[in-house]
């Protein structure tokens, strides 16, 4: 069975990156009707907040990406203990003492003698009286021995992938103070969930190779990864300082809907155009994961209100009914106002002041030169109720009375009437008007 898993840590709010790694791992789960697994990567007890927790589960159930089964990192720490353990009596675990400003030093070195900033494993040399000696005054820290070998893998996304092992450092998998960290955690969560594919940003590359060769270590095969582009601003700018601006959240809190987001992202970075999915069904039948490339992604927040505003505009009446019924618009009138207004609404949170508008009408819009024309105008409007017809007749009388015709008869009418320049078709506006626009 395909399972998938989205682990973000919860020391933060989500955001439009984190939400392209959930959306491709749900996707792949329910387009194979396997198992979707929502992992809280909260081994940094500082760190990690159960807020934040709760507000990654919201910003999911917003979206309605919902999970199979959630598990916790902090949990499972007599696991990660199990396979540190394995991993010492395989001889592929040793203990280190430099501290951070001796290994920066190191690697300075090496950078200025134009070499790789790689781990010199100056640690395996140490004599056990060393190691003592060391161990008395500060506490080791844990590193993976990799293989110099070449580790290599076929990616869903960026193809054949191979690294040079000894380019790179003998990851640190438990720290001084004895936190376990995400690299093994990640590892004996994905053997012991049976992770099948794990989809991540790109930043992750270099952690999947030392991951291969850790899970390889334990007897375990790797599952099939895939490794997405980072999102970059509009003009190709690092957006990694700015996604605390682009929080699920605050997209929600601005009217962007669930489904306009999760179609333009399960596009974004496709060779496929953007196409508007209208149910997670459609988002689905529609995923292929080969059609993405390695490339940099452009994401622009701009693009999110038309998608929106696009979104909106092809509900149908049951779609919006709690809105329409809770912005106060009765029962008999509620098929016109929602065709009427559909496509004039920028997010949901439009609808009731239209109904506001139809209900008590607008401030007029008048220029100076159409005065009279509208008081003669306004004069000569029958008594109400009005219907879909009102505006044809009411505008033939005021072409004969006044000899205007075209834009200059019917824009100061739309201006005087509606109080803005644009809006839903006048006949639907005069059948749904509840008021006698004056001025
Ligand atoms: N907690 C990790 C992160 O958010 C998970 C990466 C992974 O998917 O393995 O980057």
């Amino acid at each position: 069975m395909t399972v998938t898993r989205f682990a973000p840590s919860p020391t933060g709010y989500l955001h439009v990156g984190n939400l392209r790694t959930a959306l491709m791992n749900w996707l792949i789960a329910r387009a194979a009707g396997g198992e979707f697994i929502l992992r809280l990567d909260d081994t940094d007890p500082e760190r990690s907040k159960p807020e934040f927790a709760d507000a990654i589960k919201q910003d999911l159930e917003w979206l309605g990406l919902e999970w199979d089964r959630v598990e916790t990192q902090s949990a499972r720490l007599d696991r990660y203990a199990d396979a540190a353990d394995k991993l010492r009596a395989a001889g592929r675990f040793y203990e280190a003492f430099e501290t951070p400003t001796e290994l920066d030093l190191k690697r300075k070195k090496q950078m200025n003698m134009g070499k790789p900033p790689v781990y010199d494993r100056a640690a395996l040399a140490l004599s056990e009286e060393e190691r003592a000696a060391l161990r008395a005054e500060r506490n080791g820290h844990w590193r993976f021995k990799l293989d110099h070998e070449r580790i290599e893998w076929t990616d869903g996304i960026l193809g054949d992938i191979s690294i040079d092992a000894s380019s790179v450092s003998d990851p640190v998998l438990i720290r001084g103070d004895g936190q376990v960290l995400y690299t093994i955690a990640s590892v004996v969560d994905d053997t012991d969930m049976g992770i099948t594919n794990v989809v991540r940003g790109s930043d992750h590359v270099t952690n999947t190779a030392t991951q291969i060769q850790i899970m390889a270590a334990l007897g375990h095969s790797a599952p099939a990864f895939a490794h997405h582009s980072l999102l970059t601003g509009p003009q190709g700018e690092a957006l990694s300082k700015r996604l605390g601006t682009l929080a699920l959240r605050d997209l929600r809190e601005a009217g962007v809907e669930p489904l306009a987001l999760l179609s333009h992202m399960a596009r974004l970075g496709s060779s496929d155009p953007f196409e508007m999915r209208m149910s997670h069904a459609e988002l689905i039948a529609g995923f292929d994961i080969s059609r993405f490339g390695a490339a940099p992604t452009k994401f622009d927040r701009e693009d999110l209100g038309p998608l929106t505003a696009k979104y909106l505009s092809t509900l149908s009446l049951e779609d919006v009914a709690e809105d329409v019924a809770a912005a106060g618009v009765p029962e008999a009138l509620r098929e016109r106002f929602w065709g009427a207004v559909r496509e004039n609404i920028q997010t949901r949170a439009d609808i009731a002041p239209w109904w506001t508008f139809f209900a008590k009408g607008a401030t007029p819009l008048v220029d100076e030169e159409d005065r009279d024309f509208i008081v003669q105008a306004f004069s000569i409007l029958p008594e109400g109720p009005w219907d879909e017809t009102t505006w044809k007749s009411w505008t033939d009388a005021v072409k004969e009375a006044s000899g205007r015709k075209g834009r200059g008869l019917f824009m100061p009418l739309r201006k005087a009437v509606t109080g803005r320049e644009r809006g839903p078709e006048m006949a639907d506006v005069m059948a749904l008007l509840q008021v006698r626009p004056s001025i």
